[in-house]
C-alpha cells in the first residue's frame, strides 16, 4: 500500500453558510445524546461502579453532559492486568495492522468532524473554531503517528561489522498509563493514546473528569475500527482518588501525562519509587504548564503584534499551555501598544460556546473561575487593570471578561504563576536585552514569540529565548503536528516533542541485535 506524505488537516471555514448549517446540525445531534450514563471499559467489558460523577457544560451549568463511573483502586488494577494480558498479542501484531487502526480512525473522525467538535463545544466550552482546531489536531496525530509507526518498524541499519549481521529494532515497552488534561481533550488524549498503541503498547486511559464524554467517544471509535479489547482500557474518576494507584502500579511500564506542574511532579516522584515485584524503572513522559511570553520590540509591526498577542492570550479563554500570559513590550511603543491591545480586547464577544458569534466561551469549571477571578484581584494590586475582569456576564455559565493588566513587575505573582485563564500581564522593557531577560524569568519554558523586524534581534532570540517552541512574528499558540513539534523546557516538562519525528522513541525501547554469520 502506498501512503501519501503527511499533510495537516484543513480547518473548516465556518463563514461558508453550508459549513455553518452542518455544524448547527451536529450540535443538535449531540444535544440529543447529552445526559447519558457511561461505563468503564475494561478488557472490552462495560462496567459500572458504586459511585458516579457528572460532567457539566461550562456554558450552561444546569446541563449535564453525562454521568460517569468513579473507578476505584480495584478497577485500576483490573484495567492494568487486562492491558498487560493484551500486550502479549498486541506487541506482536504487525506494525502495518497497528497503523491501519490509526489511519481508519483518522478517516472516520474526518467524516464525523463536526460531531466530535460539537462534543468539545458542549463538554469543555470550546468555540466552534477552537473545537474544529482540536479535532483537526486529533486527526493529524492519528495520521502522523501511523506513518511514524511504520517508519520505526523493521530492522534499522547500524555500522557494519565484518562477519556479523547487525541491526536495531524498536520494540514496545508494555502497559502505558495515559493521563491527559481537559484543555485539548481530544487532540492530546488521541495523540498520547495513539502514539502508545501504534508503537505496540497497551493503554489504561484515565481522562480528565472535566472531559470524560470526549474520551468515551474516542474509545468507541477505536473499538468500532477493530481495536482488540484490552488494548485500550478506559477508567474514569478523580485523579486524586485513583491517580496514585495507577501511577504506582507495578505492572505499569510507562506513564504519559499532560497536565499541571504540580501533578506532573507528583507523578514523576511516585513513578520513581519501585514497588514490590516491579521489574523496571518506569518511564515518565510529562508535559506540563507554561507562563509563556511574547516580546514586542520597538521595531515590530505593532498591529500584527497586537492581534498576535490577543489571539495567543485569549484563544480558548487563555486555557492553553501555550497561551501568552505575559506581553513584554519595549518602552518606546508601550503606551501605544497597550491602547491597541485594549481596543482589540474590548471588542471580543464573550458568550456560550455553541453560539457561532462568540469569540470566547466559558472557563472550564467553577473552581477555575474562582481561581482566575482571585488572580485578577491580585493583578489589580500588582499592576493596573486596563480591561476586563470579572464583569457580569450571563451567569448561566463560567464566563470571565478577558483581563489586561499593565505595568506588572517580573516578580509579581501574575507574572510568575500559571493562571490558565484569560488574564494577560503586560510588562515594560527598557530594551531588547531586558525584554529577553524578562521573558526568560520564569521556571517554565514552553512557548514564546518575538515580534521584531530586526534580523539581529531575531538571531539573538533564536539563541537566547529558552523555550521549547519559539515563534517569530507570529502568535505563540496553534502548533501544528509535524510542522511545530511541541513541548517545553524546565518545569514545562520532560522535553518531549509531541507531533515530532522522535516522539515514538519515547514509547519504545531499542534492541540491538548482532548475529554472527556462520557459513
Ligand atoms: P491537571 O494536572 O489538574 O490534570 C491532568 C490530568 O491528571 C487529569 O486527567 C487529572 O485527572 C489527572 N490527575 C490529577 N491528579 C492526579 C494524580 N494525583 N495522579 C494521577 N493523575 C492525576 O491538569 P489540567 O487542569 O487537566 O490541565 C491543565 C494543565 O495542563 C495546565 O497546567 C496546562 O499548562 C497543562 N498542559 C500542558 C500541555 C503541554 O503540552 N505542556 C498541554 C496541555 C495542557
Amino acid at each position: 500500500m502506498s501512503i501519501p506524505g503527511f499533510l495537516n488537516e484543513s480547518s473548516t471555514d465556518f463563514s461558508i453558510p453550508q459549513h455553518r448549517d452542518d455544524m448547527e446540525r451536529a450540535l443538535r445531534t449531540v444535544a440529543l445524546q447529552l445526559g447519558r450514563a457511561y461505563r468503564l471499559l475494561i478488557d472490552g467489558k462495560a462496567l459500572t461502579a458504586d459511585k458516579t460523577f457528572q460532567s457539566i457544560n461550562p456554558s450552561r451549568k444546569s446541563q449535564v453532559i453525562g454521568e460517569f463511573p468513579c473507578a476505584d483502586v480495584e478497577h485500576v488494577d483490573q484495567a492494568v492486568r487486562a492491558a498487560e494480558r493484551a500486550f502479549a498479542a498486541w506487541s506482536r501484531v504487525p506494525a502495518a495492522e497497528r497503523a491501519r487502526i490509526l489511519f481508519e480512525s483518522a478517516s472516520e473522525m474526518r467524516k464525523r468532524k463536526n460531531e466530535f467538535s460539537a462534543w468539545l463545544v458542549n463538554e469543555v466550552g470550546k468555540t466552534w473554531r477552537e473545537a474544529d482546531a482540536d479535532t483537526n489536531e486529533a486527526i493529524d496525530f492519528l495520521e502522523f503517528y501511523a506513518r511514524e509507526g511504520l517508519r520505526y518498524d523493521g530492522t534499522h541499519a547500524v555500522t557494519p561489522v565484518a562477519g556479523e549481521r547487525n541491526g536495531i529494532v524498536y520494540i514496545p515497552l508494555g502497559v502505558c498509563a495515559v493521563i491527559p488534561p481537559w484543555n485539548f481533550p481530544l487532540a492530546i488524549l488521541v495523540g498520547m493514546t495513539s502514539a502508545a498503541i501504534v508503537s505496540g503498547n497497551t493503554v489504561v486511559l484515565k481522562p480528565s473528569s472535566d472531559a470524560p464524554a470526549i474520551a468515551n467517544r474516542f474509545a468507541e471509535l477505536m473499538f468500532s475500527i477493530g481495536l482488540p479489547p484490552g488494548v485500550l482500557n478506559l477508567v474514569t474518576g478523580a485523579g486524586s482518588d485513583i491517580g496514585d494507584a495507577l501511577v504506582s502500579h507495578p505492572r505499569v511500564r510507562l506513564l504519559s501525562f499532560t497536565g499541571s506542574k504540580a501533578v506532573g511532579l507528583r507523578i514523576n516522584e511516585l513513578a520513581a519509587r519501585p514497588q514490590p515485584a516491579q521489574r523496571w524503572i518506569k518511564r515518565v513522559i510529562a508535559e506540563m504548564g507554561g507562563k509563556d511570553a511574547i516580546i514586542v520590540d520597538r521595531d515590530a509591526d505593532i498591529d500584527l503584534a497586537a492581534s498576535g498577542v490577543v489571539a495567543s492570550a485569549f484563544g480558548y479563554q487563555g486555557q492553553k499551555c501555550s497561551a501568552c500570559s505575559r506581553a513584554v513590550v519595549d518602552r518606546a511603543i508601550y503606551a501605544e501598544f497597550v491602547e491597541k491591545l485594549q481596543s482589540l480586547t474590548d471588542a471580543l464577544r464573550v458568550g456560550p460556546a455553541d453560539d457561532y458569534e462568540s469569540d470566547l466561551g466559558p472557563v472550564i469549571n467553577e473552581r477555575a473561575m474562582s481561581t482566575i477571578l482571585d488572580y485578577i484581584e491580585i493583578g489589580r494590586r500588582e499592576g493596573r487593570l486596563v480591561s476586563g475582569g470579572g464583569d457580569a456576564l450571563p451567569d448561566s455559565g463560567y464566563f470571565i471578561r478577558p483581563a489586561l493588566i499593565a505595568d506588572v513587575d517580573s516578580d509579581a505573582r501574575i507574572a510568575q504563576e500559571e493562571i490558565f485563564g484569560p488574564v494577560l500581564a503586560i510588562m515594560k522593557a527598557r530594551d531588547f536585552d531586558q525584554a529577553l531577560t524578562l521573558a526568560n524569568d520564569t521556571e517554565y519554558g514552553l512557548t514564546g514569540a518575538v515580534y521584531t523586524s530586526d534580523a539581529d534581534k531575531i538571531e539573538r532570540a533564536k539563541r537566547e529565548f529558552h523555550v521549547g517552541n519559539l515563534y517569530i512574528n507570529r502568535k505563540c499558540t496553534g502548533a501544528l503536528v509535524g510542522a511545530h513539534p511541541f513541548g517545553g523546557f524546565n518545569m514545562s516538562g520532560t522535553c518531549s516533542k509531541a507531533g515530532g519525528r522522535d516522539y515514538l522513541l519515547l514509547y519504545t525501547q531499542a534492541k540491538s541485535i548482532a548475529e554472527k554469520i556462520i557459513d
